[in-house]
This record gives structure tokens, C-alpha cells and sequence, in this order.
């Protein structure tokens, strides 16, 4: 085989959290592992970005208790619509697998109090302190601890700059045309782009971990990383694999507003919590003028206000006035006194420049406790899953617990299976052709590219954003479609790019989100209906 085609055991395509707890799990296990990321280091994904922290257990409420009491708290924020099955094994694997994975083998140094025990924080929506964190960055700290440890492991190969394309499968891409009257389609690992040679490669896998993180890029102002545009859902999209729950889009109300960005750094709640106020651009504080509980409303109820202010005001943007808190700010709220300050924004003299921001992506690739998808040999995990847990609204910080959960729920799945299960037989391995190169150097033209991403991102803030109509989601999804016709067509005959392939992921994404939206009459969670 050439170094642009490889076949491997087991091909996990996203180095987050939940990428790095399933290659860990699966490689202690005896298999080999081939874990690839888009980006040029390991940590650039949303898990390096988390602040708040990681859900662990109560005290002194500990055991059965306290797994019900969590329980209960997740499913009062997806109203319901969680999958019990799913909540129940977040639960009880919860605080096993950070103890396993976080506090023992990555010994990531969570705050602890003077007696030694953990410090625990709580959040909104929790009915008692059970988060572990480092400060105000614990995301970083996490993944410090796992690549530590995957960048060492002697079955990990770790390639940086690989873009996944498309998913491999029997069925879509055999040569051999019997392959195409199988009802067992499956999946054989993924075309990627190597970014430092420009040329697509084909990886065949006998097993396919998808942790390809969020979407919140497909919209104007987001707190995620650049990558995040959807690719894992996309590409399962495109395969036929079952996905779920794609309208429940969750937006942070504050996140800082740059104007040369889109990528937006979150402005803590913790901050309005001690006193900080929102503003309009005339000085207003506005909150009481739309919930008697103004600056601490809920979540969307808040975001939902400034959507308002802002489409009424023609304003780009808010103000939170930080005046009114008492604590010493550099102090209490480091990153965010930092990420004002590189921004040249002095927070100790003015108001923070803010608007809401699409945060975290509650739908995805429907999957099962083990992080099975519908296809066979294609597993999921992380953001881009939908395992049912957060139902139709996420309670903060059980997130990384669930990619944590799932990566070595995954992990010990595969363990088992690979010693009992045969890999691609090498009939079907051989009928696959490598990527065929079809486009034009001519057709490769970065102003409709921008362009494309303009119309997307504007798209999805203004009509299937925050606060969704039928009229808005209607027009939405002719938008789309005609964009993704043009973007289909413009992908055909361009050669392949890192933008190209972004942009072809981003807009299916967006467009299969506003589908979802339209269908769902209800509101509900965060997919909320104004109509
Ligand atoms: C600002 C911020 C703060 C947050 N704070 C918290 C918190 O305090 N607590 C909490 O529980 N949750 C928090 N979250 C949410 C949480 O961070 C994420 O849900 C979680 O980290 C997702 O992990 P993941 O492994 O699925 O994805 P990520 O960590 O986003 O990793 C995705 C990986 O996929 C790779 N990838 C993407 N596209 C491709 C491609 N085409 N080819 C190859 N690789 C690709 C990327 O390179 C990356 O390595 C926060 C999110 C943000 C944005």
C-alpha cells in the first residue's frame, strides 16, 4: 500500500476529550489506533475551551442518592425529552470513569480544599455542588492530562492535519457493484485530506470512531472552535446513518463581541450571578423590562431578550456593566480579564461589548450507551453524538462527562468486540478507489467561499437562530437548499481544499439542522417557537 492509502484497526477521527478517552481505552486493550485530527496540535477542539468544568459526585450525598438527584436535574433541563436509558448511564458510570481516567491515570489537578477533598463548585441547574474544576480552565487542564498520555502510548498513532472528507462504506464506494445489493451496508474508515501535502488519503478501518466535536461555526457569533462545522454529522448524513434531535441548538447569552471574529470567548454567567447588569446601547438596563428576575433569568430566556434589543435596536451588539461587582475581577474572573484585555477592553473602566452565541450542539448521530451508530462498524462519541442524555436542552457541564462517559463506553465496546468480531475482508478492502481528483485549479475562488460562509452563518443567526418562526424557518430552508445545490456543484469541480471541504460539511450541516427545526412545531427546550 502507498503512503496515501492505509488500512488500520481502528481509525478515531477527533482528538477531544472523547476522541483521547476512547483511543486510550481501545489501545490499553491490546489494539492498535490511528487517531487523526484536523487541526496542527492535539488540543484545538471545544474541550481545551471549558471553563466550568466536569460533573462528578455530591457530597455528602453520595451514592444512589446522589445518582438520582443528578438524574433528576438532567432531565428537568431537557424537559423530558432525555433518553432514561442514556441519563441513567451517565450516572452510574459518571464519577467511576473520572476517578479511572482523570484523577487516576491523567492526574489532572482538580482544586482541591485544605483537608485534601475535592473543591466543588455548582452551577445553574443543579441542585448541589458536584463539579470538579480547575479554576476557571478546565478544559486545558484535562486535555493537558490526556495528551500526556496519548502522545506516549506505544498502540496510538497520532497524526495531526488530517481532514476528514467523506466516511468509507460498502456500499458507496465498492467497486465491485455486488457490494451495492447489500443490505448490510457498512462502514470502512474515511477519506481525509493531509493538509501538509494537499492530497486526500484513503484510511480503511474495521472500525470508525467519529468525535468530531460541535457545529455553533454555522452561525454568526459562536463560542466554539474553528473546525466545529458539523463534519461528523455531515458525513454520517451523507453515509444514511440515523441522526437525532438536530433542532436543539443551545446559545450562550454572553460571549464577547469582536468585530474582526466570529469565534466569540464566553463572558462567565458566574459574572452576572455577582452583580453584573446588561445594557443597550443607550445605557438601558433592560432585563427587568422583559423577567421580573432581569439579569438572572434563565439562559434562554435571557439570550432571548437581547436577540430582541438587538434586532430592534439594529444594534451589533450589548453591553454587561461589570460595575457592580464587588470582587477583586482579575482575581475572581482571570480568563475573562485576559481575553478582554488582548481584545484592548479594560474591564476594570468599561462595560464588556456582548452578544448571545450558538454554545452547544444537543443533536447529532443518534447512538446507543455504547456509542453504536445505525451503521454497522461506525461508532460515535462527544458533541457530535446524540446519545438522548440532554433530550431537548443540556444542564451545564455534563458535556465533558458524557464524552468522557461514551469515549470509554465506546472503547471497552470495541475491546470486546475486536478479538471476537473479523476485520474487512480483503476482497472489500481492495474494491475501494482512492479519492479521484476531479477539479479545476480555475474554479478555486476564496471570495465565493467567503461568500458562501456569510450567507450560512447569516442564515442561521437571524432565521434559525435564538428565536425561530415558521416564516423564518421556511425561507431558511430554501436558502439552504439552493445553497447546498450551488456548493455541491462548486465542490465537484474545484480541487480539494481544507475551506472547501469545511465549507461542504458546514452547509449540509446547516442545511439538515433548518430541516429539523421546520418539522418540529413544538417548542420546546432550546428549540424555541416564537410563532
Ligand atoms: C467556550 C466553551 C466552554 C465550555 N465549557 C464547558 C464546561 O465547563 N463543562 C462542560 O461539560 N462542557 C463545556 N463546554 C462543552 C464541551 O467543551 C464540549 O461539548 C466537549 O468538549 C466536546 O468534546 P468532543 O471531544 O466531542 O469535541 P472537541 O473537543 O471539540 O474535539 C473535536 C475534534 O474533532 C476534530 N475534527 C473536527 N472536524 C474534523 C475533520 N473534518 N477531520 C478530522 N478531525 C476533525 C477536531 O480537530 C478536534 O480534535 C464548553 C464549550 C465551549 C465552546
Amino acid at each position: 500500500m502507498t503512503r496515501s492509502r492505509r488500512h488500520v484497526p481502528v481509525l478515531v477521527i477527533g482528538s477531544g476529550l472523547a476522541g483521547c478517552a476512547a483511543a486510550l481505552t481501545i489501545a490499553d486493550s491490546g489494539c492498535e489506533v490511528l487517531l487523526i485530527n484536523a487541526g496542527d496540535r492535539l488540543s484545538d477542539g471545544n474541550s481545551h475551551l471549558a471553563q466550568g468544568g466536569i460533573i462528578y459526585r455530591a457530597e455528602p450525598a453520595p451514592g444512589k442518592n446522589d445518582q438520582r438527584a443528578l438524574a433528576a436535574d438532567i432531565l428537568v433541563a431537557g424537559h423530558k425529552w432525555n433518553s432514561t436509558k442514556a441519563v441513567r448511564h451517565l450516572c452510574r458510570q459518571g464519577a467511576h470513569c473520572v476517578d479511572e481516567m482523570l484523577v487516576r491515570r491523567a492526574r489532572v489537578p482538580f482544586d482541591r480544599n485544605s483537608d485534601g477533598s475535592f473543591h466543588l463548585t455548582r452551577e445553574g441547574g443543579h441542585c448541589a455542588p458536584r463539579i470538579l474544576h480547575c479554576a476557571d480552565y478546565s478544559g486545558r487542564a484535562i486535555m493537558e492530562g490526556l495528551e500526556a498520555l496519548v502522545t506516549v502510548h506505544p498502540r496510538i498513532t497520532l497524526l495531526h492535519g488530517r481532514a476528514a472528507i467523506d466516511l468509507l462504506t460498502s456500499r458507496h464506494h465498492a467497486k465491485n457493484s455486488q457490494h451495492r445489493y447489500d443490505v448490510n451496508n457498512r462502514c470502512l474508515g474515511a477519506y481525509v485530506l493531509n493538509m501538509q501535502t494537499g492530497e486526500p488519503e484513503t484510511i480503511l478501518a474495521d472500525w470508525t470512531v467519529l468525535a468530531t466535536g460541535g457545529v455553533g461555526q454555522i452561525f454568526l457569533h459562536s463560542t466554539n472552535t474553528r473546525g466545529c462545522v458539523g463534519t461528523g454529522v455531515a458525513m454520517a448524513f451523507r453515509a444514511g446513518v440515523d441522526l437525532s434531535n438536530l433542532e436543539f441548538m443551545q446559545f450562550h447569552p454572553t460571549a464577547l463581541y469582536e468585530e474582526r471574529s466570529n469565534r466569540r470567548s464566553l463572558i462567565t454567567e458566574a459574572m452576572r450571578g455577582e452583580g453584573a447588569r446588561l445594557l443597550d446601547h443607550t445605557g438601558h438596563a433592560f432585563m427587568r423590562d422583559y423577567d421580573p428576575r432581569g439579569d438572572l433569568a434563565p439562559r434562554d430566556v435571557v439570550s432571548q431578550a437581547m436577540m430582541d434589543k438587538m434586532l430592534h435596536s439594529d444594534a451589533p451588539c450589548l453591553f454587561l456593566d461589570v460595575s457592580g461587582v464587588t470582587q477583586d475581577l482579575p482575581t475572581r474572573f482571570p480568563t475573562v480579564y485576559e481575553k478582554c484585555r488582548e481584545a484592548g477592553i479594560d474591564i476594570l473602566r468599561e462595560p464588556i461589548p456582548v452578544v448571545p452565541a450558538a454554545h452547544y450542539f444537543c443533536g447529532g448521530i443518534l447512538t446507543d450507551t455504547r456509542g453504536r451508530t445505525s451503521l454497522r462498524g461506525l461508532y460515535a462519541v462527544g458533541e457530535c453524538a446524540c446519545t438522548g442524555l440532554h433530550g431537548a436542552n443540556r444542564l451545564a457541564s455534563t458535556s465533558l462527562l458524557e464524552a468522557l462517559v461514551w469515549g470509554m463506553s465506546c472503547g471497552k465496546d470495541l475491546a470486546r468486540r475486536i478479538p471476537l468480531e473479523s476485520g474487512l475482508p480483503a476482497a472489500l478492502v481492495a474494491a475501494i478507489p482512492d479519492w479521484q481528483h476531479e477539479g479545476d485549479e480555475r474554479h478555486d475562488d476564496p471570495a465565493l467561499v467567503a461568500q458562501d460562509w456569510a450567507n450560512i452563518r447569516n442564515t442561521m443567526w437571524n432565521y434559525v437562530g435564538i428565536a425561530r418562526t415558521h416564516a423564518r424557518l421556511r425561507r431558511a430552508f430554501e436558502d439552504m437548499r439552493n445553497l447546498v445545490r450551488h456548493i455541491h456543484d462548486f465542490y465537484k469541480r474545484t480541487p480539494i481544499s481544507r475551506r472547501l471541504v469545511d465549507l461542504f460539511h458546514g452547509s449540509q450541516t446547516a442545511y439538515i439542522i433548518t430541516q429539523a427545526a421546520l418539522r418540529n412545531r413544538t417548542s420546546i427546550g432550546c428549540h424555541r417557537r416564537v410563532d
